[in-house]
């Protein structure tokens, strides 16, 4: 056991944790009286934190047990990353049937934030995928949940961020791909309104559809953005030549070919590097640029899924006291109205966002913590320059509040307890499943205790 310094991706906060790096499967348990399992540490804020207290980390448990080739069904243990799965499936013509914005996460990681994709809106989150995992409780005995068996404990789980056990195997339905290539289509939209109509216009909609917005522009051009909307691409709409054997032979549309290992940020930027000025001229270079590709153009799976994968560590371009990655869900009926006010909020405040994204969600899933719900989603990374963030950061909980929607657990570092309870209805039915199966809460983080995650409604 090692006392080490740890963060999440967002380096906000550093707490010191004991360490555990189990080496074999047999071996992932800790008898600690608290302890949380880790991933990749990808999530932003506080989830794979424990406060002086054990965090077990899961990435030398990371076999792949069995893949069904004909079926497209993989069972693996959780420490495994989704770049490690990539490898192996998609020659076969597999792939991913949920990801997240970056393959340097692990199984364990996905099932227990639950998390979504640019997908979300047609095929639902990761523990859709699902077909079942074993989980190990507190008693260290082991139990198999699925939508089947323990199907309770099965819906805690996911979304659960750790606190219902340790994930050690998970079983993954996969979809079927004709090309690692991925046919994409931009379409510019000057305010948020216009915006908003591409996100919902069926004629543009594709199985993959993103919105990337310059979070810089005010007035008139508020929310303008580009919608970025994109399906694998079918045999037939490929060059000749061009299989699933050239996988990872992109960049295809410049031209380019995209080095294997990602070039890295050597040091932490200084805080005065991201400023309104720079990213308002950047933001407004990207908008000219992409909004410009109106016809279908092939890409890469990796630079369509995962363009910031390609720069290692890019998080220390925010500089040393790290960065806030803020996102909430606003439900359909108030969504127009509430990212409307989220951006205006952050426009005036002169806090300048470097990422701004939006998704459109589908229906709500089985996680009863699980984050999405059907509606629009914003992500904004907000660099910490000071504390003034935080006053921000709080009043953009009360217009999510406001306009019935929540705040994603998987990134979030600051929000309140009070807030938590509001945002997540179904918590009090999550809290039987969890004293049900661990009674003495072992299963802790620094998440949990700053959201009171384990104790009663009050
Ligand atoms: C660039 C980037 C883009 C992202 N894009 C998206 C996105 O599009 N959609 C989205 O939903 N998320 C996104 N995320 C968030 C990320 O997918 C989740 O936070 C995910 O949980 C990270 O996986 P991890 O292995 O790093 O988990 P960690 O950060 O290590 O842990 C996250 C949570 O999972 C729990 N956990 C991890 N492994 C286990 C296990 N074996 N058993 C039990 N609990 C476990 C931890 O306790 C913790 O609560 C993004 C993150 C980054 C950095």
């Amino acid at each position: 056991m090692l006392v080490t310094p740890l963060s999440g991706w967002g380096r906000y906060p550093v707490q010191s944790c004991e360490v555990e790096r189990p080496e074999r499967y047999a071996d992932l348990y800790s008898d600690a009286a608290s302890v949380i399992a880790r991933g990749q540490g990808r999530s932003y804020g506080d989830a794979a934190l424990n406060e002086n207290r054990r965090v077990l980390l899961t990435e030398r448990v990371n076999r792949l047990l069995e893949l069904d080739a004909d079926n497209g069904v993989l069972r693996a243990e959780a420490g495994v990353t989704l770049a490690e799965i990539l490898e192996v499936i998609a020659p076969h013509g597999w792939f991913l049937p949920v990801t997240p914005g970056t393959k340097f996460v692990s199984l364990g990681g996905c099932v227990a934030a639950d998390v979504h994709g640019k997908n979300h809106h047609h095929d639902g989150s990761f523990g859709d995928h699902v077909a079942a995992i074993e989980l190990i409780l507190a008693d260290g005995s082991r139990v198999a949940c699925s939508p089947a068996e323990n199907a309770e404990l099965f819906r805690a789980t996911l979304g659960g961020m750790g606190l219902t056990g340790i994930i050690g195997e998970v079983t993954l339905r996969l979809i079927p791909i004709a090309s690692s290539h991925m046919m994409v289509r931009h379409h510019a939209a000057a305010d948020l309104e216009q915006l908003f109509q591409h996100l919902q216009n069926p004629a543009l909609d594709d199985r993959y559809t993103v919105a990337w917005i310059d979070s810089m522009a005010g007035g008139a051009q508020l929310g303008r953005g580009i919608a970025m909307c994109g399906h694998h691409a079918a045999k037939e709409e490929l060059p000749v030549g061009l299989s699933l054997s050239s996988f990872n032979s992109e960049e295809l549309a410049g031209g380019r070919s995209r080095k294997k290992h990602a070039r890295a940020i050597p040091f932490d930027f200084p805080a005065w590097m991201m400023n309104p000025f720079s990213i308002g001229a950047f933001n407004a270079f990207y908008y000219r640029r992409e909004g410009k590709r109106q016809q279908p153009f092939l890409t890469g799976y990796d630079s369509y899924f995962y363009p910031l994968d390609a720069i290692g560590q890019w998080n220390r371009m925010y500089g040393k006291r790290g960065f806030v990655q803020y996102q909430c869900v606003i439900p359909d009926a108030t969504a127009f109205d509430g990212i409307k006010a989220l951006l205006q909020e952050l426009s005036g405040s002169h806090r300048p966002s470097f990422l701004a994204v939006l998704k459109r969600l589908g229906a709500q899933g089985r996680g009863l913590l699980s984050f999405p719900m059907a509606g629009y989603t914003l992500a904004l990374d907000l660099p910490i320059r000071d504390d003034g963030l935080f006053a921000l950061l709080d009043r953009l909980d009360e217009t999510v509040l406001r306009h019935g929607g929540r705040v994603y657990l998987a990134k979030d570092a600051r929000l309140s307890a009070e807030s938590f309870r509001a945002m997540y209805p179904r918590y009090g039915e999550w809290l039987k499943i969890k004293n049900a199966v661990d009674p003495q809460n072992r299963f802790s983080s620094s998440l949990s205790r700053r959201l009171r995650i384990g104790e009663e409604l009050s």
